[in-house]
């Protein structure tokens, strides 16, 4: 191994600049060369490639975003886009290639490895459905902004006895609203992997208010529906005020917490150390504390669901 490339792809998520710092500092350490592919799949196709130093990934463990651009590409889950893919990584002499990114990526990344092209995965995405990894980087950054956020809003939920529903990412997976209800001291959380029954919902709040409780938050995940409607079906369910914070992709950015830059060092630079090593279709992971390896097939067959325990919990210190 001479040569390798590094991409972010998908979402983006915060500490994706940590990981790839991670990736460029490790390789050049071990005397590799490293090539910046920009715009994710995308980039790889129209070779949008640059050298990376040591230099060239300064003063960034700290940015959210990627300094590398991301996007998505309809063209790569071509076979001809893939042709051509593979055509730029040959031509530009690259023996291996770090893709920082979400299940989509890794699928991408699956067929790269059995097109013979050495490829490792680098979970990151804030919606933490990645299985075989406890934590994807920029989950615990969007699970603190989500948290923050809650925190203010109770502030003023509580000086006008309103109930407050704070909508969150997730379109298929509840991580950041369950952790984030958990760890803000929610009422009520909605997931799409959990049934809920509105009634219940109000119920709590009723109860609530029957001990002098006046003012509740919500959590909802977006899978679960607009968090507009679902306000609205309250307020005529149980005839309360209340007022609906939609989070959106601020999640997404921001400054990555401590937790998110050690995971992006990490499972970086063992990407790196996985490659020096002569695999190929593995992807980096953080279970038990510990940093492990998986096949990316293995990870795309499995699946990953919320804690119930989790969950249940947050209901019983919310009664
Ligand atoms: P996130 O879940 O955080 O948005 P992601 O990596 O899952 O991240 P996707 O948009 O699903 O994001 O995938 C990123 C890119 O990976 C796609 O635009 C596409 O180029 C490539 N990709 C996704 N699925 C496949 C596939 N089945 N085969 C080949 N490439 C794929």
């Amino acid at each position: 191994v001479r040569r390798i490339g590094v991409l972010t792809s998908g979402g983006d998520a915060p500490g994706m600049n940590a990981a790839i710092r991670a990736v460029v500092r490790k390789a050049i350490y071990h005397g590799l060369e490293v090539i910046g592919i920009r715009r994710g799949y995308a980039g790889l196709i129209q070779g949008e490639f640059r050298e990376m130093h040591v230099g060239s990934v300064a003063d960034i463990i700290h940015r959210g975003g990627t300094i590398l651009l991301t996007a998505r590409s309809e063209r790569f889950k071509t076979e001809e886009g893939r042709k051509e893919a593979l055509q730029k990584i040959q031509e530009a002499g690259l023996d291996g290639l770090v893709v920082i990114g979400g299940d989509g990526s890794f699928r991408g990344a699956a067929h790269l490895a059995r097109l013979g092209v050495p490829t490792i995965g680098v979970p990151a995405t804030i919606d933490n459905d990645i299985p075989c990894t406890d934590y994807t980087i920029g989950f615990d950054t969007a699970v603190n902004t989500a948290v923050d956020a809650i925190n203010k809003a109770r502030d003023t939920a509580t000086s006008h006895e309103r109930i407050i529903i704070v909508e969150v990412m997730g379109r298929q997976s509840g991580f950041i609203a369950l952790n984030a209800g958990l760890a803000g001291g929610a009422e009520s959380i909605l997931i799409p992997e959990i049934d809920y029954d509105l009634d219940m919902v109000v119920e709590k709040i009723e109860r609530g208010r029957k001990r002098g409780k006046l003012h509740s938050i919500i959590v909802v995940a977006e899978g679960v529906g607009s968090a507009i409607d679902i306000s609205k079906e309250i307020e005529k369910k149980g005839g309360f005020e209340t007022r609906v914070i939609i989070l959106g992709h601020i999640q997404r950015g921001g400054t990555p917490t401590a937790f998110d830059r050690m995971l992006a060092s990490y499972t970086g630079a063992r990407a790196v150390e996985l490659l020096l090593e002569g695999k190929s279709g593995q992807m980096v992971g953080f279970e038990n504390n510990r940093v492990v390896n998986y096949p990316l097939e293995e990870v795309l067959q499995r699946t990953k669901t919320v804690d119930r325990e989790a969950y249940e919990l947050a209901g019983v210190l919310s009664i």
